[in-house]
């Protein structure tokens, strides 16, 4: 079969020819219909983050139909469709007893430190499947499984209420989702902060109020905007310090800023107006829950998430179209919201 590798840190993927894995008892093959090309691809390729062992397959969001199952699994047939939960998790250690599989000790992440989806089929252990619903087509069902997971974690995580307010920084992919879920949950005012007029546009079209960053100071037009509470909730979807340090200023009494977006860099804070005087909260937000996924499903089926908008281009199973994505990726955002690579 045919995978697009990574092989060495900082140089373009390449495709390899392989044999097609074989499932062991508790594990399915799957045929890779939609592999999302994800940010978090351009920071393994150039090195930011860690990849191993090489050679790997990269491609952690995918979605295809069931060619093969293990004598031991059941549940799953050939021939269903489904898409797969990245991070495969031991389902006993201490961090999977508590519900924070995110942190399972011998936990590993497709497409990171296992074979991943930029391939014609992947091998994954079955409990890490679920069925996807036909009204789902793949190349959502595979960018479901990242984007609008983390975004779904985070607004968990930050506790949005029914009828509270909440600003999302950053309108692209994630954002894309959190302005949905964030409906979905039942906030009462969603406001949508980025700087590109196209990506303030779709946030419109999602149903959040857009704050031009690039016409003047958001933290005082979201103060502007909430009658001077500011919010209750915000997500920092970005992943540099300026927009933490907007996210976490533009909190009401009360708030808490759920970060999301990557950074090696450092954010102040003023403990003393900011944080402890509004009894505000910063929390930290690490990839999602398995538990998490059947919502996520349910919500795209019903088209209350809709990601139609969300992806834009697909490309084929080629190295060269590939590391093209990765690219366009590396100079902040590219053009399209998100690419899916169609076997
Ligand atoms: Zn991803
Ligand atoms: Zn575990």
């Amino acid at each position: 079969m045919k995978a697009i590798r990574m092989v060495q840190v900082g140089q373009p993927l390449e495709m390899h020819e392989l044999p097609i894995p074989e499932p062991g008892a508790q594990e399915a093959l799957v045929l890779v219909k939609a592999a999302g090309i994800c940010h978090s691809d351009a920071h393994y390729r150039a090195g930011r983050s860690r990849v191993e062992p090489l050679p790997l397959t990269l491609g952690h969001e995918v979605a295809g139909v069931v060619a093969q199952v293990g004598e031991a699994v059941s549940g799953f047939q050939v021939g269903e469709r489904v898409c797969i939960h990245y991070m495969l998790t031991c389902g006993h250690c201490e961090y999977c007893d508590r519900g924070q599989e995110q942190f399972c000790r011998r936990g590993k992440m497709i497409g990171k430190y296992a074979n991943g989806g930029y391939a014609e089929y992947i091998v994954v252990p079955a409990r890490s499947l679920f069925h996807l619903p036909d009204e789902i087509p793949f190349e959502q069902g595979a960018v479901l499984m990242c984007s609008s997971a983390t975004a779904l974690h985070a607004l968990r995580k930050a506790r949005l209420a029914a009828g509270e307010s909440v600003a999302v920084f950053g309108a692209g992919g994630l954002g894309a989702s959190a302005i949905q879920l964030a409906h979905a949950s039942g906030a009462g005012l969603v406001l949508a902060v980025d700087i590109r007029p196209e990506k303030l546009e779709l946030a419109r079209r999602l149903g959040a109020i857009p704050v031009d960053a690039a016409a003047g100071d958001p933290v005082a037009e979201i103060r502007r905007l909430t009658g001077g509470r500011g919010v209750d909730v915000a997500v920092e979807l970005i992943g540099l310090p300026l927009t933490m340090d907007q996210a976490f200023r533009s909190l009401a009494i009360q708030g808490r800023v759920a970060i999301a977006g990557l950074s090696e860099l450092t954010f102040e804070i003023a403990p003393y107006r900011d944080l402890l005087n509004r009894e505000a909260e910063i929390i930290g937000v690490s990839d999602h829950l398995a538990q998490e996924i059947p919502q996520l499903l349910e919500w795209t089926r019903y088209r209350v998430l809709d990601l139609s908008e969300i992806v834009t281009e697909t490309v084929p199973l080629e190295a060269a179209a590939i590391n093209a994505v990765l690219d366009a990726l590396e100079s902040f955002g590219g053009s399209g919201i998100r690419t899916v690579i169609t076997p």
